[in-house]
């Protein structure tokens, strides 16, 4: 059973995985890997089974890149689904969308820390 915020979220994302935009049964992804530092509810979106599996705990941008996703198109998606929480009169809509804003604030952190790890060693 999933908190009432992350069914709002799911809702917001149209009942789509994240990253490849299935609509297989929805599971809790940690963007951040929980072993990679990845903590609080500002780190989760619903992805499908296979993505989330698949993406185990690899670092985030590693990750994207494997599936050829661009980080500013999953930031699009994200703040669409802000947009439409924006909409809903409820608590846990309210939630979902500072949870989403907040992830979207360490996602241009973390494409910050990848843009200098590739000045300094490169394309990986
Ligand atoms: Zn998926």
């Amino acid at each position: 059973m999933k908190a009432p915020w992350f069914m709002e979220l799911i809702g917001a994302f149209g009942g789509r995985c994240v990253y490849c935009g299935g609509m297989r049964v929805l599971t809790v992804d940690h963007v951040v890997p929980k072993r990679r530092g990845g903590g609080g509810e500002s780190n989760l979106l619903p992805a499908c089974e296979p993505c989330n599996s698949a993406k185990g705990c690899l670092p985030f941008y590693v990750w994207l890149e494997r599936i050829d996703l661009p980080l500013v198109t999953l930031v699009d998606r994200i703040e669409a689904a802000r947009t439409r929480l924006g909409r809903i009169q409820s608590d846990a809509a309210r939630v979902a969308r500072r949870r989403l804003q907040r992830l979207i604030t360490v996602m241009h952190w973390d494409a910050s820390q990848l843009r200098m790890s590739k000045l300094k060693y490169g394309d990986r």
